[in-house]
């Protein structure tokens, strides 16, 4: 990394800001899971369901345009969520449910001349009709109206889980190994930021509030790239470290480097390589670690979920 990156860095965030909530964890509640609504109905003698609703078959999760974050935490299915904006991916009405929201179903499907009975309950002249939709929207005619065919007929359904939901994944930090702040802390989530100096270019990292003199270790094994022990820049004293796999680290207004380290000195995560400070730009603002990724040396990434992930205060501060 030659030239300039050090020039784009500015930092002063007014306070240790107040953390971002945990909307990030919100967005992974997606995992698929079919559920189905209300009660099995009573079935006529000639209405014996070939299949139970939702065995067997995969629906796609709705494409709502928004990707899918990667869980971070627990977060139980959408049962006591009121009101969801949207028919939550995975939930979807199938052979055998009843109620209002199959109701709303079928008056959809009347709408589209498709003339099942409105009576609210998911029978097989339902079924029957949503193939026939789906057929006609040439979807795969499974019979059963998904999340994403529920949505495309504007019909939002509130799920109530009857099956437990998936066991949550736990998203597993690809770059850091070790927090870069070995001491009390408070991470923020403060990317894409506004930075007067900045020029319009959004915060290209996080900012991890400490005290001055509070060790900053290296997040993964690799080879200290640049480092300048004077102020340089927006930076102020600042490294960049590049691990085994050629992801770069950028540490940025440092108090000041642990001694012997210089470019192309090897570190081992956890290892000391300077103390948090208020260096460069930071210079009238609170002491903090400026921190960056950038994988296999390219454009920065949000490093907020990876952070997360590795801080050991995780859950026990804001
Ligand atoms: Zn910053």
């Amino acid at each position: 990394m030659t030239g300039g990156k050090d020039h784009r860095i500015i930092d002063r965030p007014s306070s240790p800001a107040r953390p971002r909530r945990s909307i990030r964890r919100l967005a992974g509640l997606a995992a698929a899971t079919t559920l189905v609504l209300g009660a099995p109905v009573a079935l006529g003698a000639n209405n014996v369901p070939s299949q139970l609703p939702g065995a067997g078959v995969s629906a796609p999760p709705a494409d709502s345009g928004v990707a899918p974050a990667p869980p971070v935490a627990t977060t139980p299915a959408a049962s006591t969520t009121p009101a969801a904006a949207n028919t939550p991916a995975g939930v979807s009405l199938a052979f055998g449910a009843a109620g209002a929201d199959v109701k709303s179903l079928q008056r959809k499907l009347r709408m589209k001349r498709i003339f099942v009975p409105v009576d609210g309950k998911y029978s097989v002249k339902t079924r029957a009709g949503v193939r026939i939709l789906q057929r006609k929207w040439r979807l795969k005619a499974t019979g059963i109206a998904d999340a994403a065919l529920l949505a495309r007929l504007g019909l939002k359904v509130r799920a109530v889980a009857s099956t437990p939901a998936a066991a949550p994944a736990v998203f597993v930090a690809q770059y850091i190994k070790v927090f870069p702040v070995s001491g009390p802390h408070v991470l923020t989530d403060s990317w894409g930021d506004f930075r007067a100096s900045l020029r319009g270019q959004g915060h290209q990292g996080n900012d991890i509030m400490a005290a001055r003199g509070v060790p900053v270790v290296a997040v993964a094994d690799g080879t200290i790239k640049r480092l300048t022990r004077q102020e340089t820049g927006l930076g102020g004293i600042w490294i960049w470290q590049v691990d085994n796999a050629g992801n770069e680290y950028y540490y940025a207004h440092l108090n000041d480097i642990a001694a012997g380290l210089d470019a192309g000195s090897k570190v081992t995560a956890g290892q000391q390589i300077g103390t948090v400070g208020n260096t460069g730009d930071a210079r009238y603002g609170d002491p903090h670690l400026h921190f960056e990724i950038h994988p296999g040396g390219g454009s920065a990434i949000d490093p907020y979920k990876e952070l997360l992930a590795a801080d050991p205060q995780r859950g026990k501060s804001g």
